[in-house]
């Protein structure tokens, strides 16, 4: 089996440990290479040549650095066909998806930080009756980039680009169930003479690799992405050491709908919000709430089209519903299926794993799954299931679909859907979400803060928020 490795100083590296896990095909179950057991000696290894790089690369224009970016995303660019495989063997996502999707989006982040940073003004001077000051932006140093599953290279790049392109040296930890494209990824660095120590890639698990990562004394910032639980540790156990903290976690996002929008582009985009990628985006819609005027109608066209989506072997062209990440997160979504029936829910539509007949026999795939008739108060409409798996929940008018909207702990993004203006207005204004779409869904301008509320963020990334973030500000004032 083919063994990924570490990424330290420009070199590729066994873990010191020599240990390896297991990296497994969700749509065949089957492990398929091994992926570095690493633990806090790796990650001392990459400080130490991230420090050293530090040095050089925090001193190079920005010119220089978005070279170097835009060369890695040329490189990505000329392998699209092959990165999508890679991504779409890694997660069981179908190649549609990663091939229009998550490598496209890769690229892009590197693309757009490049070119944001160029532009971004990083020194000004302000001027008043008596002072004036100048304001310098510093990189910070060292800082920590630690990522989820469900878009790999996508949340990867997005969360490197700016690290890098600002002057900082990273380490970088890509979950341990999908590290395959990042390892692709350093071999692309390698391609194009990144600087030694520039980007560090440490791969292994995120208890003992992520917390060493979090926990190191010399790192400046981390930024991460992954689950609410997880934020929650990294919040507690840096919170003496004052470092610079970016947390990207789960959702419970809603879909409002009301009887007055555009029926047939919000069916067609509620179908995409709900499953796409399995329903594992953060920002998939896993709470659909429908005007009553209007339920009954939603719910029979929306089973309809749920029934038309065509699941199989995520590396059919034509195939739209994949495998879910892993064994575990799927035996994670049956139980909340099995949750959903306990709290008195009807699965109008899906509940149940699917058995394909061809190499994808022993795959992970469960079923679209629709479920009405649970309140918004029950555990299946308040924690994060991050699957195939929806509610459909009634409203009478604008305010209570507020109120059920705002009712739960996340506040990360929410799509409203209505063809009055001023209704979207005011129910955007009340909503408690940091992204809101409405009458769309994941339209993206890169340059928007973008990031939770509640306990689904910390922090905002994306366009002048990553610039401040990956920096740091210094006034120096003189009178006039
Ligand atoms: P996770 O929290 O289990 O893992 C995320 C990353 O953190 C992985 O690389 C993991 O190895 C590492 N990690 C785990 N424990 C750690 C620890 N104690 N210290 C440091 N690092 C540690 O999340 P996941 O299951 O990989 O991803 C799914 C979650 O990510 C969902 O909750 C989803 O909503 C969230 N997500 C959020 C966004 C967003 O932008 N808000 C985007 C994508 C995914």
């Amino acid at each position: 089996m083919e063994k990924i490795q570490n990424y330290i100083n420009g070199e590729f590296s066994k873990p010191v440990s020599n240990q390896y896990l297991e990296v497994f095909e969700p749509a065949t179950g089957a492990p398929y290479a091994l992926v570095p057991n690493s633990n806090r000696l790796d990650v001392e290894n990459a400080y130490v040549s991230a420090k050293e790089a530090f040095k050089n690369w925090s001193s190079i224009t920005i010119q220089e650095r978005s070279e170097y970016l835009n060369l890695i995303a040329d490189k990505i660019e000329e392998k699209l066909n092959l990165f999508s495989e890679f991504e779409s063997r890694d997660t069981g996502k179908p190649i549609q998806l990663s091939s229009s999707m998550d490598i496209p989006r890769s690229i892009y982040n590197l693309k757009f930080f490049a070119q944001y940073a160029e532009e971004y003004n990083f020194n000004f001077k302000l001027t008043n009756k008596t002072s004036q000051s100048r304001v310098v932006s510093k990189p910070l140093g060292v800082v920590g980039c630690i990522s989820p599953w469900n878009l790999p290279l996508y949340l990867f790049t997005w969360k490197i680009a700016p690290a890098l392109i600002t002057g900082n040296t990273v380490i970088a930890k890509p979950s341990e169930i999908t590290p395959y494209t990042a390892f692709k990824f350093s071999e692309i660095c390698n391609e194009v003479g990144l600087p030694s120590g520039v980007l560090n890639i440490i791969h292994g698990e995120g208890a003992i690799v992520g917390d060493a990562i979090i926990s190191h004394n010399d790192l400046k910032a981390i930024s991460f992405t992954g689950g609410t639980q997880t934020g929650m540790k990294i919040a507690n156990k840096t919170a003496a050491s004052f470092k610079k903290m970016a947390l990207e976690m789960g959702g419970k996002n809603p879909a409002i709908i009301f009887s007055d929008c555009d029926y047939d582009k919000m069916i067609k985009t509620v179908i995409k919000s709900t499953f796409t990628n399995q329903g594992q985006i953060c920002l998939c819609s896993s709470r659909i709430l429908v005007e009553k005027t209007l339920y009954e109608k939603f719910k029979k066209d929306f089973i309809r089209k749920t029934s038309e989506i065509i699941i199989g072997d995520p590396k059919e062209k034509e195939v739209e519903f994949g495998a879910v990440s892993s064994k575990e997160h799927f035996d994670k979504i049956l139980n909340y299926i099995k949750v959903a029936r306990d709290e008195g829910g009807s699965i109008l539509f899906g509940g149940h794993p699917i058995k394909l007949n061809n190499r994808c026999s022993t795959g992970w795939f469960i079923q679209p799954t629709i479920i009405e008739g649970v309140s918004n108060k029950s555990k299946i409409n308040q924690e994060e299931i991050f699957g195939p798996l929806a509610t459909l929940i009634p409203f009478e008018n604008e305010n209570e679909a507020i109120n059920i909207a705002n009712d739960t702990t996340y506040g990360l993004s929410a799509t409203i859907w209505s063809e009055d203006n001023l209704k979207l207005d005011r129910v955007s204004n009340k909503v408690n979400a940091g992204v809101i779409w409405t009458n769309c869904w994941l339209v993206r301008d890169l340059r928007t803060p973008f990031g939770g509320m509640k306990n689904s963020g910390y922090g905002r990334e994306g366009g002048q928020e990553a610039m401040r973030f990956f920096t740091e500000q210094k006034t120096i004032c003189k009178t006039i």
